[in-house]
């Protein structure tokens, strides 16, 4: 298939739009890189800079596409919370203008980057795709919007859409030639900034909250190898229909603390890791945990990787990044 890949320089999208690559698709990646990368495009796909309102139609139009899949997105709740309008401006606005441009084009095929924060603080675990969605922050109230823009597209234009809700994102892609992993220039997330420690970058990780109502009074979260996740988006490129908008959450199923996941980063690194106690981070549910039931059952996804293989791959890549 040819596939245009937006925010294909950027973590997630990278390493996606290399298995793309290698499960023999043509890539086109279409990116700002406000915040990507130009050298996380991996090779083979050509790389078009420029916001999807500058470029997505000129993309598109007559470039005989079959589907997109949408990374492209500003994701940092904190930042989202300070700007609202960037967010709703830019996840909310870009996605418009590339829904308008394939339309336009034709293209009738999507997978986009939904986010387990659409649900904001769960009231049952493990979540369930039915669970209400009451975002606690703009970044997922901008996620659930264009969900929901997808699923009128899907009705009023025949778009085939699949929104994945992901939950917690790691590791990194070390096959061979390929290797693409997380390199933000502002890292809010969890196993970098533990890993951070081991690579003597910090001294040691700050710990937001011990008080929740979890067993070690950590925050849980569930943890799946963005290997595992990019799987997804092949089967979910597959079970894209026209006219139908369908929404699966993409975790492994399994919760860990804080505290254990400082645990698996101590015995891959063999460094002791200091841990410092802090206040709760603003908008941090207590526990996150998906049922991938759905995506097991109907479109047949099996995570391969435990969180142990997660922590050990982020680790040889941040080694190899320095
Ligand atoms: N966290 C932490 N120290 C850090 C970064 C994150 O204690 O340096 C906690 C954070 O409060 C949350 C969990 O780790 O409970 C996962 O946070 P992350 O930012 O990785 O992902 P999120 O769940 O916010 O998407």
């Amino acid at each position: 298939m040819k596939l245009l890949v937006t925010g294909g320089a950027g973590y997630i999208g990278g390493v996606v739009a290399a298995q793309l690559l290698d499960a023999g698709h043509e890539v086109v990646v279409l990116d700002d890189l406000s915040t990507g990368h130009a050298d996380s495009v991996p090779e083979g796909a050509r790389l078009v800079r420029g916001t999807l309102r500058e470029a997505a139609f000129d993309v598109l139009d007559g470039g005989n596409f079959d589907a997109v899949l949408h990374f492209a997105a500003r994701s940092l709740v904190g930042e989202s919370v300070e700007k609202p309008g960037l967010y709703w401006d830019s996840n909310l606005g870009e996605s418009l203008a590339l829904l308008d441009a394939m339309r336009r084009a034709g293209v009738d095929r999507i997978v986009f980057s939904s986010t387990a924060a659409t649900y904001g603080e769960p009231e049952s675990t493990p979540i369930l795709e039915t669970d209400p969605t009451r975002p606690t922050n703009p970044y997922g109230a901008t996620k659930l919007a264009i969900d929901t823009a997808l699923a009128e597209y899907a009705r009023l234009h025949g778009i085939g859409g699949v929104s994945l809700r992901y939950f917690n994102v790691a590791g990194a892609l070390l096959d061979g030639r390929r290797v693409q992993g997380e390199r933000h220039t502002v890292e809010t997330h969890l196993i970098p900034n533990v890993l951070k420690v081991a690579l003597g970058e910090r001294e040691s990780v700050k710990v937001f909250g011990e008080d929740y109502p979890t067993p070690d009074g950590t925050c849980v979260r569930d943890y799946i190898h963005v290997v595992d996740l990019g799987a997804a988006h092949l089967l979910a490129l597959d079970a894209c229909e026209p006219g139908v908008h369908q929404i699966f959450n993409l975790g492994n199923g399994n919760g860990f603390s804080v505290r254990e996941v400082i645990e698996v980063c101590r015995e891959v690194t063999g460094h002791p890791i200091p841990a410092e106690p802090h206040p709760r981070r603003p908008g941090d549910p207590a526990v996150l945990v998906a049922s991938s039931e759905k995506i097991r059952s109907q479109l047949g996804w099996k995570p391969e990787r435990d969180l142990r293989a997660m922590v050990a791959d982020a680790w040889e890549f941040a080694r190899r990044a320095r």
